[in-house]
């Protein structure tokens, strides 16, 4: 019997420290839906078993997170464009006729923060990614989208960036190389790398930060991340962390839910005082 208040949640391994179920909590008393979002840490081993449990005891959806998105892809009997292009999974819909469709919100997100929360046109724009993770993998075809001039794909094994720049070549111009090849400034610098949740910033050479560069880091934490002191150090004209993007994602996968948007304004200032 399904229960009877909607039920969501984030899979992900760890998952103890999430602020997603503040941020759906909120979507949801704005909203006036009736639903629980909850935290479940499932090991890569028991992803696939314990996600089929959930879907067969009534849960509606699931966010998916570190390290489970692949994964979460391979098992979907459907995928939207932009998760096939990404092969990653962030959201999870279980429907009543037992289809489990599969979406990636990650890109939408940024795309949301930067442009509509901050204003930042893409446009014509000379654009460098720094990683190629999961999160770079996710937000390259929304970005290529919105016509830059080029997108620069750079990673630390700079292999990884040369085959995640060759995955979307036939969307416009993106290349991929190593750290050490970056000489040439940028008009907005991504950190797509993990390197902030460990103290530290990607080693790679402040003459990328343009005059009046917006450098944004896709990490987040209460005070400013190690990869934007890094940034405002060598003069960038706008250093941003990933606040914005968790819960412009969020909203996404909410409305793919529920069929309805959030607000996401109060969400992300309520965020940014707790
Ligand atoms: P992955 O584990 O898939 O990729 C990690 C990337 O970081 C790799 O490119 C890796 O390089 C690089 N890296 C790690 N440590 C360093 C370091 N010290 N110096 C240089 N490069 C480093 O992670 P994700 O792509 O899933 O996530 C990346 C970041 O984005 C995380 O901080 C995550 O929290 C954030 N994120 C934020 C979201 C939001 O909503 N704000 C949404 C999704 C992600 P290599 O290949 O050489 O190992």
């Amino acid at each position: 019997m399904s229960p009877t208040v909607d039920q969501y949640g984030l899979i992900g391994h760890p998952v103890a420290h999430s602020l997603s179920p503040f941020i759906h909590s909120l979507f949801a008393r704005q909203t006036g839906q009736s639903m629980t979002y909850r935290l479940y840490d499932v090991e890569p081993e028991n992803f696939r078993a314990r996600v089929m449990e959930l879907a067969a005891e009534g849960v509606r959806g699931l966010n998916v997170t570190v390290p489970h998105k692949v994964a979460a892809a391979q098992l979907c009997s459907e995928l939207s464009a932009r998760a096939q292009r990404a092969g990653a999974v962030n959201t999870l819909t279980f429907n009543e006729d037992g289809r489990i469709t599969g979406d990636n919100t990650d890109g939408a997100g940024l795309i949301r923060d930067l442009r509509d929360n901050h204003g930042i046109a893409l446009q014509g724009r000379h654009i460098l990614i720094i990683g190629a993770g999961g999160a770079a993998r996710g937000v390259l075809a929304p970005l290529l989208a919105l016509a830059p001039a080029r997108v620069v794909v750079a990673n630390r094994t700079a292999e990884k960036a040369w085959a995640l720049a060759a995955d979307f070549a036939d969307l416009g111009s993106v290349q991929g190389c190593g750290f050490e090849e970056l000489t040439t400034p940028f008009d907005l610098v991504i950190n797509a790398t993990s390197a902030s949740l460990s103290g530290q910033t990607p080693a790679v050479s402040p003459a990328v930060i343009g005059p009046g560069a917006v450098c944004y880091d896709m990490a987040y934490g209460k005070q400013d991340t190690p990869f934007m002191l890094w940034a405002k150090a060598h003069g960038c004209g706008t250093a941003l962390q990933g606040w914005g993007m968790l819960v412009e994602q969020a909203a996404e996968s909410f409305c793919i839910w529920r069929g309805v948007r959030p607000d996401t304004a109060p969400v992300l200032a309520a965020l940014e005082s707790r």
